[in-house]
């Protein structure tokens, strides 16, 4: 299937683009980073299509060196052309390998035929290009939100999203299914979702902006002092986040199906604090309470969507020190000395837990050291390490990593 260039709306801008697949990419004269900018992933989030046409024509325009290859993709052509989050299905929660193994035997939705283009596209771009890969994945929110990054916890991500002034939300894709993300994690590469503000507000597109010229010095396809305005932007970003650059760990998500009746109790913006039992939202009239005290994230105020919001907690700054030092060590190694705990797959890192015996230490200590727990059936959760899928030598000599 063949997409049509599409014409996408920016209420914030009163104005109209038209855009293909590949917005647009700049191959430079120099060695460098290939850097792959997505926006409309989902289709009622613009800022960032239109965020990426901007930088990377002017950086055409003004003919500045690029060192290495940067892309500009646009993500549902066919929701973005419409203002939908989607039209079918969510394209964000279709990256499982299984679905993608599986695709062209089910029934082809809309989203589909989007995630088959997108699929030749990425594994086009790296097949053409060279390493170090960075991805970045702009999305908006339907609440009022500071921007802010959520990455999976391998420790490349880290220690690239810790460069930007945002706060950082780990383990966000253990209550969700199939995000680009995850699978691109699976490949090995740093890639990071940059959520920017709320859906048609100006200053989404600027932190937008904003957030591609850091990603581009950051990863060297810049120089700094090409980026004339680098101070600017990093105060730009620094500004809309209200200073806020510690790390977040998800510790709720409030589920909510297709037949819910879901509304916010109020107005709430993510980052605010709540304390536990705190009324939130209505579920089919039924009272939401907090269950936990912490800061109330993505709240949810637009028809689509399969969380209604999550509650995210800060993490100590001593902690993820001593993760980033135990991993180094390979740490993980150790766990399967732990009652309860062996491996289900050693090559690949996944390990096998009995929750009868390890459930009030596994899930800690699994974080610690770099394991995402997923798929509890019958008292047994698997564990998948990041850290041994992350492709960590290719970006073990940038400047970023050996900081
Ligand atoms: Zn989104």
């Amino acid at each position: 299937m063949t997409f049509k260039m599409t014409e996408v709306q920016s209420k914030a801008l009163k104005s109209a683009i038209k855009v293909n697949r590949i917005i647009s990419e700049i191959h430079g004269h120099e060695k460098g980073p290939t850097v792959v900018f997505f926006g409309g992933i989902h289709g009622n989030e613009v800022a960032g299509v239109f965020a990426i046409e901007k930088v990377l024509n002017n950086l055409l325009e003004s003919k500045t060196a690029i060192n290495g290859s940067i892309y500009g993709i646009a993500g549902n052509l066919q929701a973005l052309g419409s203002n939908h989050r989607f039209i079918e299905k969510d394209l964000n929660r279709l990256w499982t390998f299984d679905h993608i193994y599986n695709a062209h035997e089910n029934l082809r939705a809309n989203e589909d035929n989007e995630q088959q283009d997108l699929l030749d596209l990425i594994e086009d771009i790296i097949f053409h290009n060279h390493p170090p890969f960075y991805f970045i994945d702009i999305h908006t929110t339907s609440s009022q939100s500071i921007p802010f990054i959520t990455i999976n916890d391998a420790l490349i991500n880290r220690k690239f999203s810790e460069l930007f002034p945002l706060p950082v939300v780990l383990g966000i894709e253990e209550y969700l299914e199939g995000p680009l993300l995850s699978y691109i994690n699976e490949l090995g590469y740093v890639s990071l979702g940059i959520e920017v503000g709320q859906h048609d507000s100006i200053e989404s597109i600027h932190n937008a902006e904003a957030c591609i010229y850091l990603a581009l010095t950051y990863a060297v396809s810049l120089k700094e002092d090409d980026c004339n305005h680098f101070r600017l932007y990093f105060n730009t970003l620094k500004e809309s986040s209200q200073n806020n650059s510690s790390f977040f760990e998800v510790r709720h998500r409030e589920a909510i199906a297709l037949s819910d009746n879901f509304k916010m109790n109020g107005i709430f913006h993510s980052f605010q604090p709540v304390k536990r039992n705190d009324l939130l939202a209505f579920k089919n009239d039924i009272p939401v309470q907090a269950k936990k005290e912490g800061y109330i994230f993505m709240p949810l105020y637009q028809k689509q969507g399969e969380e209604g919001f999550f509650i995210i907690q800060k993490i100590n700054p001593l902690f993820l020190r001593f993760s980033s030092f135990l991993r180094k060590l390979k740490g993980y190694n150790v766990l399967v000395v732990l009652p309860g705990i062996k491996w289900k797959n050693k090559k690949r890192g996944i390990l096998e837990v009995n929750l009868r015996i390890a459930k009030f230490f596994a899930k800690k200590i699994a974080h610690l050291l770099g394991f995402r727990a997923k798929k509890i059936q019958n008292n047994r959760m698997l564990m998948y390490n990041r850290e041994k899928v992350a492709r960590t030598k290719d970006y073990n000599k940038e400047k970023w990593f050996k900081k």
